[in-house]
């Protein structure tokens, strides 16, 4: 039998990933207030909760009061039904069942979004043949040009006396191209026509509900929130607006840690391809963490993070487990064994190291991998 490990699991990972479910929940009530008392605001939490996890994101927004919860397949539904159990929540999956997979979704009690005539017909079919009454979701686009009906189809099936007959619709959904950009007039066009769809939709179904806003949408103002919200973004602490100060607090804290420093006794390049000249006398610091473990190689030119809050810049490229700071300006007292480098965290917000990288913030966290030590903090009670 092999001896038992002696190290924790903190101690053999080569960077710690914290992440604040406190503030999760913090996020979600605000994003509540701002949607008002009318509004279920639900929480996406697809692509396993923006890379965060999908089993403690979802138990805390349970804890907290959330009631909806959205996914984009099927095998994260299913993924979804075994964390909630037989929960009182609602679970969506947004793009619908796959041909050949209706039976999952009624066996599982999800509820799928249906954005096509052909996925509209076939769950008819199958509702009809299963004596099956699940309520479904219909996608309607309004501008995006993505997902869901256009205009004409639309306006086909509602002319149809069989078009929608035997479906269960909860609500019409839409989804906003430009709400990361308040005053994008895309943005009025969108809602001017999903109102119309939605009153056009409640001749036939009276009681269907509206879903437009994401998380940028619940800040365009309650003109925009209807009956369903489905933020993700911002639970997760990501700023959903392209320009200005986030509302939303911090959810996320990376560090990663040191395993050698060297001072260069003369000019000499540094890391792949050797894009950087360290200059003599420079203190370089290599840090256990590259691209494997989402920190992206766009970075490698403009990156920088912080250690005992002095800036540090990225030195030559990102590699694949490594990365490489240039530390001159650090102390040595800072840089002994166990110190730390935070990438994300009070001194440098996801916002910020996707702007580095030329992305935006949900691919920073969605690219996180599965290498770090994760850390929850607890929601409060
Ligand atoms: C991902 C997604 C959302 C959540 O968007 P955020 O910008 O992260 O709030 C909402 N609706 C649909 C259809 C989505 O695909």
């Amino acid at each position: 039998m092999a001896a038992p490990l002696s190290s924790s699991p903190e101690d053999r990972a080569g960077a710690l990933l914290t992440i604040d479910l406190a503030a999760v929940v913090e996020n979600w009530r605000l994003l509540k207030r701002t949607a008002g008392p009318t509004c279920d605001v639900g929480a996406v939490v697809k692509a396993d909760a923006y890379g965060l996890g999908l089993e403690p994101i979802v138990a805390a927004l349970k804890g907290a009061g959330c009631k909806t919860f959205y996914v984009a397949n099927l095998n994260e539904g299913l993924a979804l039904r075994a964390v909630l159990g037989n929960a009182d929540a609602r679970l969506v999956v947004m793009h619908g069942p796959n041909p050949g997979t209706e039976r999952e979704f009624a066996a599982h009690r999800l509820i799928p979004v249906l954005s096509t005539p052909r996925q509209i017909k076939t769950w008819r079919g199958f509702a009809a043949a299963n004596d099956v009454l699940m309520e479904s979701i219909i996608k309607v686009d309004t501008g995006m040009n993505r997902l869901g009906l256009t205009a004409l189809e639309f306006a086909g099936l509602m002319n149809d006396p069989d078009g929608f007959a035997g479906l269960t619709p909860l609500a019409l959904m839409s989804h906003l191209a430009c709400a990361d950009t308040p005053a994008h007039p895309l943005n009025a066009v969108q809602r001017e026509r999903f109102a119309s769809a939605l009153s056009t939709f409640r001749l036939k179904f009276a009681d269907a509900r509206g879903s437009l806003a994401n998380s940028a949408g619940i800040f365009l103002g309650q003109g925009f929130t209807y009956d369903f919200a489905r933020p993700g973004a911002a639970l997760y602490g990501v700023n959903p607006l392209a320009e200005g100060a986030s509302r939303v607090i911090p959810v996320v804290r990376l560090v990663a840690k040191i395993l050698q420093v060297r001072r260069v006794d003369a000019a000499t390049p540094v890391g792949y391809g050797a894009t950087f000249r360290a200059p003599d006398g420079a203190k370089l610091a290599t840090v256990s963490m590259g691209y494997a473990d989402g920190l992206l190689r766009s970075w490698s030119p403009s990156g920088h993070a912080f250690i005992d809050g002095l800036k540090v810049p990225v030195a030559g490229r990102v590699s694949m487990d490594l990365t490489i700071f240039d530390v001159s300006n650090v102390p040595d007292s800072a840089l002994g064994p166990g110190a730390v480098i935070e990438l994300i965290g009070s001194s440098q917000s996801v916002d910020d190291v996707a702007r580095a990288a030329g992305t935006i913030g949900y691919e920073v966290l969605t690219a996180l991998g599965g290498r770090y030590h994760r850390r929850y903090l607890p929601a409060k009670g």
